[in-house]
């Protein structure tokens, strides 16, 4: 993990917030290149759900939404952590995380188990982020920072029955920033306090619930492993039943092996008609589906798959990161699948001369169009790929002095280092097949 938190911040992919003022525990800014790679997670968990699908339909809801909405969710009773505080150095912990935890007293321990810990009772310590709307701060004006995005997709479930003329079953995918104060927060940008979901909920008839929670635990298991993750390095766990939210009747993690071990990516749960039915009592509206040909009427069960876009974004890395030796010398790279990569082809000209750098500019806005593209004309050539592999750039275009003669350049492969000529006219349709071509990671060949 620190090999991938150092290239992050080498590369500006990923860093530290507000360094400036010393940092503040646990929040990341995302730089360029992580701009660029977070925002390609999402535009596949898009596709597949959007593009690919014809029984999903998106939202964008609030992040400050009624109060009563969770209340009625059971996240203002219910969404809490159990919590410790060690009355000798002070610090806090995750009762049920004491293993993840560092006593802070020398030498380090897991809290508890140094000679001088005292750990309190564990009480229990609500994760939800509360502020006030408008000047004056009230018990009326207390509202909370969504916890999770599900609860906005209940909210507006009638909105869709009337305006997007869905009928069960059907989905409303929804991306955007969650928060909780989550009281051991850590492992680069695996917790934060500020993320990013992205859930769906699947609205179907009750009878067809387990049919539909089989289906989206193989969809989304999939996803990953087509956009390249190594089936070694991905499974499917069932939640036992202590484990089991309170809304949840059944439960599957989609894990990846993270280099701190197996964890959670995303989580398909079976919600049965919970929210909706705290819903349509708590605002007193009618939230049921009704059948216009047959006259049924219900409330539908809901399958959520909820997946992190930080989580996900850091699996992508981890499954990545790679060292390799080019001519004695260690080289970083990033094998990253070429739909996830930040950048897709770098235009090189060898030489800052010879009209090789008007010929590059030329390719490069040719490409641009259709992909994301970089010129880079700093330094010598070697150095140049190295920078590219670090990125995950999966093709260099180098345009030499052949280039001039024939109009040719040549194409290096960021894995298998092999560099094709091929014709600048060319160049467009050949990357696209590329980038469209099933992808496998190197890795697996090489293990
Ligand atoms: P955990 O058990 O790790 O706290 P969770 O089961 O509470 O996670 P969910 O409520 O199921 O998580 O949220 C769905 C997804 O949102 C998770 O699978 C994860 O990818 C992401 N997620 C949840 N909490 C965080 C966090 N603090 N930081 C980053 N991502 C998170």
């Amino acid at each position: 993990m620190d090999k991938i938190v150092s290239l992050c911040k080498r590369r500006g992919i990923i860093f530290p917030s507000s360094e400036i003022y010393g940092g503040i525990g646990s929040s990341y800014d995302y730089g360029h290149y992580g701009v660029l790679l977070k925002n390609n997670v999402k535009a596949q968990w898009w596709r597949a759900l959007l593009q690919e699908r014809d029984d999903v339909v998106a939202l964008d809801s609030a992040i400050i939404q009624h109060p009563r909405t969770w209340e009625a969710s059971g996240h203002l009773a219910g969404f809490t952590d159990p919590l410790v505080d060690c009355r000798t150095c002070k610090r806090r912990y995750r009762a049920d995380k004491l293993e993840d935890g560092q006593c802070g007293e020398k030498p380090s321990k897991r809290p508890g188990e140094g000679p001088n810990c005292d750990l309190t009772e564990a009480r229990n310590f609500n994760l939800m982020f509360e502020t006030t709307v408008g000047p004056v701060q009230d018990e009326g004006s207390k509202v909370f920072l969504r916890p999770e995005t599900a609860q906005g997709i209940f909210l507006n479930f009638k909105h869709y029955l009337q305006f997007a003329r869905k009928k069960p079953p059907f989905g409303i995918a929804q991306v955007g920033k969650s928060f909780r104060n989550e009281i051991t927060p850590g492992n680069f940008v695996f917790r934060m306090r500020e993320f990013e979901q992205m859930e769906m909920e699947f609205f179907v008839p009750p009878h067809e619930a387990e049919q539909w929670y089989e289906f989206w635990k193989q969809a989304r298991y999939d996803w990953y492993l087509k956009l390249g993750i190594r089936e070694d390095h991905l499974r499917l766990r069932a939640h036992d039943e202590d484990e089991l939210s309170h809304y949840s009747s059944g439960t599957s993690d989609v894990e990846y092996l993270y280099p701190i071990g197996w964890q959670e990516l995303e989580g398909i749960a079976k919600r049965g008609n919970f929210d909706l039915t705290q819903h349509a009592e708590f605002s007193k509206q009618n939230l049921e589906y009704v059948d216009t040909a047959s006259g049924e009427r219900y409330l539908p069960h809901v399958i959520e798959p909820a997946a992190g876009a930080d989580r996900a974004t850091l699996a992508f890395l981890c499954d990545a990161y790679d060292e390799d030796e080019i001519e004695g010398e260690t080289r970083t790279v990033l094998r990253l699948h070429p739909a996830l990569a930040p950048v897709k082809a770098a235009v090189l000209p060898l030489v800052k001369k010879d009209g090789q750098p008007q010929m590059a500019r030329e390719i490069l806005s040719d490409l641009r169009d259709r992909m994301q593209v970089e010129y880079d004309e700093g330094g010598a050539i070697g150095r140049r790929y190295r920078r590219q592999d670090e990125i995950g750039t999966p093709w260099s275009i180098t345009v030499d002095h052949q280039s001039i003669e024939d109009r040719t350049v040549t194409v290096r492969d960021r894995d298998s280092l092999t560099q094709e000529r091929i014709a600048i006219s060319d160049l467009p349709a050949e990357l696209e097949r590329r980038l469209r071509a099933p992808w496998k990671s190197p890795k697996l060949s090489a293990s």
